[in-house]
Order: structure tokens, then sequence, then C-alpha cells
């Protein structure tokens, strides 16, 4: 059974720890550059992506996590975890970085500081007929990708219907809401799924 990261230097960590193990992975918390040498894979939480950036930097994490995504290890980040994995970001604080991976331009506080969290059904290609209740709060949403990144799922309701929400590109895939604050881990599952397959490969 592959062993998954959860980037623990901020954001909603335990509740990523319990939707992966739902989905049937080991998981272990990763803060410094040896314990994310070990993992298979690594989750992005959500949490505060400003915040997320200026602890992977003071901790040594950022050209680690970025040597080894370049490396093909699959990752997938939430919200904060969606804009970490972007390579384009716009209203970022001033310097702002990411680590990038996904071909993609994400906005940071889309949906607009008036609404701060809302719920909205979304339809998510390979993981099922049934909408995913999806919970977003002070989310980013995907202004551009590019050709290589496969849409998962797009906002349908309200005046931002249509905004891309979750993505994947190769072994990578990120989602504006947070599928690990609802007990529906079918986001989880897909990428454990994608997990294994990845690390058969290499065996
Ligand atoms: N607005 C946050 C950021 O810019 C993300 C919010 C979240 O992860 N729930 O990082």
């Amino acid at each position: 059974v592959p062993e998954i990261g959860v980037l623990a230097l901020q954001g909603d960590v335990r509740e990523h720890v319990r939707a992966l193990e739902a989905a049937g992975a080991r998981t272990l918390p990763v803060r410094r550059p040896e314990e994310l040498e070990r993992v298979d894979a690594l989750v992005l939480p959500g949490g505060e992506s400003t915040t997320m950036w200026k602890l992977a930097r003071a901790f040594d994490l950022l050209d680690p996590l970025r040597k080894r995504i370049e490396a093909g290890m699959p990752a997938y980040g939430s919200c904060a975890g969606m804009i970490m994995l972007a390579d384009r970001i716009r209203d970022g604080i001033e310097g702002q970085e990411t680590i990038g991976g996904i071909d993609m331009t994400v906005r940071r506080n889309a949906f607009g500081r008036q609404v701060d969290s809302f719920e909205s059904d979304v339809r998510l290609s390979g993981m099922g007929d049934a909408p995913y209740h999806a919970v977003f709060i002070r989310a980013p949403w995907v202004e551009a990708v590019g050709d290589g990144v496969e849409v998962l799922g797009r906002a349908e309701t309200g005046s931002n219907a249509g905004r891309i929400v979750a993505v994947r590109q190769g072994r990578l895939m990120a989602t504006a809401f947070h599928p690990e604050l609802t007990g529906d881990f079918r986001v989880h599952h897909y990428f454990a799924d994608l997990v294994r397959r990845a690390t058969e490969q290499e065996d």
C-alpha cells in the first residue's frame, strides 16, 4: 500500500489524513525534507497559501517539493493546495511563490470577498454520476489552463457557473473546494487509485 504524505505546515491536515485512510491509503504528515523523501505521493491541504508558502520556504521545503513534483511524484491540492500547485497565480501577495507543476493560472479568493463560503453541486468526470456536494471557502478558481490540463469539474450555479474548479494534469490534480470536509471521499479515492497505478508503473 503506497504511503501518501500530507504537507503539514498549516491547514486542515487531519481532515485529509482521515479521508485518505478512508480511501485505503497509508499516510504520513510531512514537515521536513526527510519525510518528503519517504512518501510516494503528497496532498497539499486547504488553509492559507501565503502562510503555507512562507513556512515551506522557512522549512527548506520549496525546492525539494519542486524537484519531487518535476520527477513525477503524484500530488493533489485542495484550495490553498491548488494555489500551491499552480504555475501562475493572480491576486497573490507581494512576492508570493508557488511550487507549481500544473500548467494553469489560478486566481486567489476569486469568488469574491462578500461570499466567504458557499456550497454547490459539481459533476466530476471520472468520479461517478452523482453530483459532488462541494464546499468552497475563500476559494480560488482556475482562470486558464494549458493544453495538457484536463478539466474535471466546473461550478454549476449562480453567476460563477462555468468556472473551472477541478483539474488534472497527468499525476497532478487540484480542486478549488474541500472534499476532505464532507463525508464523500470520491476525490481521495480517485487520487489514491492514481497513486497506486503510478507506484505500480515504477516497480
Ligand atoms: N484563500 C486561501 C488562500 O489564498 C485559500 C482558502 C482555503 O484553502 N480554504 O490560500
